[in-house]
């Protein structure tokens, strides 16, 4: 499979040859057995690129998991992937846990159930958002998106309903793309000078709107 991309130039930095693949989603946010027996869909990269940031990668993963956690067929392998997460990576774990409060969540009818809210790097969480959408681009048109253009993450928590409501419209009128056995899912269209939008959602939950601007 190497051979395939042996006069590709990495998708992300546009500058390397690409000798790696790398997976997008991440597919650290499927269970183990998913991971090894599964054609997942990857993009090609160079190494250096490929290896970049994996505690952005890791916590993306959390983040994803919590999310949608439990909501999924495979609940319990999802748990235990996000606690061997944890495990295996302290300054992610104490990261996280240095945020930890105590609250309650209302769970619908007034019921309140107590709950710990643990802070997130959005940071982070942007980063691979914006590396997937390189990658979607690379998926959809064959080209490497200019360095010259700079994608703007939009989580939906920051969504007034006029700006929801208009996305919506936008993301209803475009064409639905889905990877990895439906679990992920996206939309999007592009300018040619690269210049667009992407909707994409993972395992039919959560949901995360990109925009390239100029930079
Ligand atoms: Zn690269």
């Amino acid at each position: 499979m190497r051979k395939k991309y042996k006069s590709q130039l990495c998708i992300y930095c546009g500058v390397r040859e690409a000798t790696d693949r790398d997976h997008i989603p991440p597919k650290g946010i499927y269970p183990p057995q998913w991971r090894n027996n599964r054609n997942l869909h990857k993009v090609p990269s160079c190494s250096d690129c490929h290896q970049y940031d994996s505690i952005a990668d890791e916590e993306f993963k959390l983040y994803i998991n919590i999310w949608t956690g439990e909501f999924r067929e495979n609940q319990d392998d999802v748990i235990d992937t996000m606690a061997r997460t944890i495990g295996e990576n302290q300054r992610l774990a104490s990261q996280i846990f240095s945020t930890a409060t105590r609250g309650y969540a209302d769970r619908g009818r007034g019921i309140l159930e107590p709950v710990v809210y643990i802070g997130f790097n959005y940071e982070n969480y942007r980063k691979v958002i914006k590396r997937i959408s390189r990658g979607l681009y690379w998926t959809e048109t064959k080209k490497i998106m200019s360095s010259k253009i700079d994608i703007r993450v939009v989580h939906p928590y920051e969504m007034n309903n006029y700006l929801k409501r208009y996305m919506q419209n936008v993301m209803n009128s475009l064409e639905k793309h889905e990877l990895n056995y439906g679990t992920f899912v996206y939309k999007c269209c592009f300018s040619d000078n690269g210049l667009g939008i992407l909707g994409m959602q993972f395992f039919s939950r959560h949901t995360v709107i990109a925009y390239t601007v100029p930079c």
